[in-house]
């Protein structure tokens, strides 16, 4: 009997301890670390802490896939793809990251559907977001401007017309591999296509195939790279920060 209640008094006290910690919002305050300061970019321009890929000045952050000169055309803010000079890639590598990139479709408007305004940008040397020029074009779904080709359509169609400006903001998450090469965890990316989201944090499988299934093999940062499908696609104001 007596046992009994000292436990319930032990018992008692111990809530009333517990509630009073509870009480003091102090309690749940977090004060260490604090967030670096960034200041935003007006507008579309970069914030303070952003790796500028392109300004409109020059190519060089980016080389051709042979490590030479990117050959590509610059054009007063722009620059365009040359037909049959090849992809370019950052000379930089990136792993987590916020990217932001603007491209316009040519206007001179030819081919059809995957042969309209084609060209990408690949994540890591890799993954591809697709740029398409989807405007009053129609292709397969998971491979129009906004999807991750072959993989995930987007959720909505927010192209603006040839000769205008797209804007892309991605943010991208790596896959992670273990030491013997085994992916633990895919690459996830969001997509923002002129302001409206079109990739929700999706799971990317794996390498971006024409043909056949997504690869999985194990590699670590890589450069971001563009797309020479053969249609004179322009780029201009690419900014990145590494998350
Ligand atoms: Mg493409």
């Amino acid at each position: 009997m007596q046992k009994s209640f000292f436990s319930l008094l032990l018992f008692f006290l111990a809530s009333q301890v517990l509630f009073a910690q509870t009480k003091d919002p102090k309690d749940t305050e977090v004060w260490e670390p604090q967030p670096r300061v960034v200041t935003p970019g007006e507008g579309t321009a970069p914030p303070s802490d952003a790796i500028v890929l392109f300004d409109g000045s020059s190519l060089k952050a980016w080389e051709s896939l042979e490590g030479k000169k990117a050959d590509w055309t610059i054009n007063r803010d722009h620059m365009t793809v040359k037909p049959g000079s090849g992809n370019i890639r950052t000379k930089e590598n990136f792993g987590d990251c916020q990217l932001h990139i603007e491209w316009s479709a040519p206007t001179v408007i030819e081919g059809e559907g995957q042969g309209r305004g084609n060209s990408g940008i690949f994540l890591q040397d890799r993954y591809e977001v697709q740029v398409l020029d989807s405007y009053n074009s129609k292709t397969y779904a998971n491979g129009q401007a906004g999807s991750i080709y072959k993989q995930h359509i987007p959720l909505a169609n927010v192209m603006r017309a040839p000769g205008e400006w797209q804007v892309y903001d991605i943010i991208y998450k790596a896959p992670r591999f273990n030491a013997d090469g085994i992916k633990t965890a895919s690459a996830r990316v969001t997509v923002i296509h002129n302001g409206v989201v079109v990739q929700n944090n999706v799971e990317i499988m794996g390498t971006t195939e024409f043909i056949g299934a997504p690869k999985n093999i194990a590699h670590g940062k890589a450069p971001i790279q563009l797309q020479d499908h053969s249609n004179p696609v322009r780029y201009r104001n690419i900014w990145i920060r590494e998350l």
